[in-house]
């Protein structure tokens, strides 16, 4: 089928709509509408996303990962990966080395990001699919 869903986590203002918005339509937009997410919908992927600008949404992605491992067990069975976004802001509270510690820690791949000046967005969807099919592979 082509039904693949890419499910997309992180705390309010990180960039998530942003990302997705810039990914399949090649637009950014400054005004920020909250979504508020219920429980962890059923996904193919998964998408951590939280702001280089912000340590506590890392932290809010801790939750939110331990979810994943208990649901899906295995989480190197399935395509994860660990995004900074805003990566073109000045103001960074998070290193990359510290993102990319968080990612080996949980065995997922990192990349950091930029939704408004559209670094490493298309990079990232590529890579959650390469990741799928080393996984497929592998099986
Ligand atoms: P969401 O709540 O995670 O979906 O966040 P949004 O996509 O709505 O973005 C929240 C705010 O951050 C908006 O004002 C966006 O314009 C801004 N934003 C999103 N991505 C970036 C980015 O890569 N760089 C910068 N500087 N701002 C961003």
């Amino acid at each position: 089928s082509n039904d693949y869903r890419v499910v997309v986590f992180g705390a309010g203002g990180v960039g998530k709509s942003s990302l997705v918005l810039r990914f399949v339509k090649g637009t950014f937009r400054d005004t920020y509408i909250p979504y508020g997410g219920g429980h962890l919908p059923p996904g193919h992927a998964f998408i951590l996303v939280y702001s280089i600008t912000s340590k506590q949404s890392l932290e809010e992605l801790k939750p939110i990962y331990q979810q994943v491992l208990a649901i899906k067990g295995n989480v190197e069975a399935i395509p994860i990966m660990l995004v900074g976004n805003k990566s073109d802001e000045t103001l960074r509270e998070v290193e990359t080395k510290d993102g990319e510690a968080q990612a080996n820690q949980w065995k997922c791949a990192f990349m950091e990001t930029s939704a408004k000046t559209n670094h490493n967005v298309t990079e990232l969807f590529q890579e959650l699919l390469n990741l799928d099919k080393k996984r497929n592979m592998s099986l």
